[in-house]
């Protein structure tokens, strides 16, 4: 590990003002940057504690919305009322991610950033574009059972590994940046990027932009949310393949549905392709299996993951058969 400056911020002016300078992080639970710190991926020269920054409440907000800072930890809002009972969806996704101890000190805004577990990118032997720019993609041909189907490129095929971030697409979250610019707003559909020919760039923040709140629609009333999670053992694993729903059935037929998996794509994938193909219709197996035939349609799979396109289906059938019983 190399050396590094420390400062404790207490305002969020202050916090963005101290990462003016380059190489500078953010610091709160540190649960993904204290490890990639220690393998050498993360070299910064500064870090700057955010926890004392008043970013740590879930509060509901005159016109409905969900107002959830970004030092609020992931078991404090997977307990949260208003989760439990509004966006269910989202609490089911933190209670399937990590540890007990690791969501007691992971953070919102954190897991928003939260690195891939690709092997190679956390080996800082190996060549990865990700971490090197132009060094290659020791994955394409290597170890890749695990990375995407979904959103990938000739430079870099990791999946995004959060299952918070897939229920917050589902739930059409915003994120809240503040930086030195000024403050802005951007829908979690654009914030996340594919890697393309530029997999070290993985979301829209600039240098020094501090994620400061994250902002839930009014729930939707009536709907039924489900988190399927698939993966090689039943805790403190990553996804293979995972659903996030979000339902409104009426009259037995889906008026209203969101889609959104992970463990298949580059980022926290929204299928506009499945919602298509189930909105409106009438609730049954024939129509999830073609939603989910529809999901999949553009997955490319690498030499060890082809199991995969099999599995999401299955995965996408069973969270819509479980979300509108
Ligand atoms: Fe690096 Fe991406 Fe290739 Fe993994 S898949 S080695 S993160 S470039």
């Amino acid at each position: 590990m190399e050396t590094f400056t420390y400062t404790k911020a207490t305002g969020v002016q202050q916090a963005i003002q101290a990462a003016g300078q380059s190489q500078t992080r953010f610091i709160a639970g540190g649960t993904t940057l204290l490890d990639l710190m220690k393998l050498n991926v993360e070299r910064p020269s500064q870090l700057v504690d955010i926890n004392r920054l008043p970013l740590d409440q879930v509060e509901k907000l005159p016109d409905g919305r969900l107002r959830i800072g970004a030092t609020v930890r992931n078991s404090d809002l997977a307990h949260h009322p208003s989760v439990e009972s509004d966006y269910s969806v989202l609490s089911q996704a933190l209670l399937s991610g990590a540890s007990a101890q690791l969501r007691n000190m992971a953070t919102t805004g954190g897991n928003l950033l939260q690195r891939t577990r690709c092997m190679y990118f956390r080996n800082d032997a190996m060549a990865c574009n990700k971490r090197t720019p132009g060094s290659g993609c020791s994955a394409i041909e290597g170890d890749n059972r695990t990375l995407a189907i979904l959103g990938a490129s000739k430079d870099c095929i990791a999946t995004n590994p959060s299952d918070m971030n897939v229920a917050l697409t589902a739930l059409e979250a915003t994120i809240h940046i503040q930086g030195a610019k000024g403050e802005r707003e951007v829908p979690i559909g654009d914030f996340f990027l594919v890697p393309g020919n530029t997999p070290q760039r993985e979301n829209v923040l600039e240098p020094g932009e501090l994620i400061t709140f994250v902002t839930l629609p009014a729930p939707k009333a009536g709907s039924k949310q489900i988190y399927l999670k698939l993966r090689d053992r039943a805790s403190y694993e990553f996804a293979l393949s995972s659903a996030a729903i979000v339902a409104v059935v009426s009259n037995g037929k889906l008026e209203f549905v969101r889609v959104a998996l992970g463990g298949l794509g580059t980022k926290p994938w929204r299928s506009l392709e499945a919602e298509r193909a189930l909105h409106g219709k009438t609730r049954d197996g024939r129509v999830f299996r073609q939603a989910a035939e529809a999901a999949l349609h553009g997955a490319q799979p690498q030499s060890e993951n082809g199991f995969k396109v099999q599995l999401a289906k299955r995965c996408i059938t069973h969270a819509l058969t479980l979300a509108t019983a």
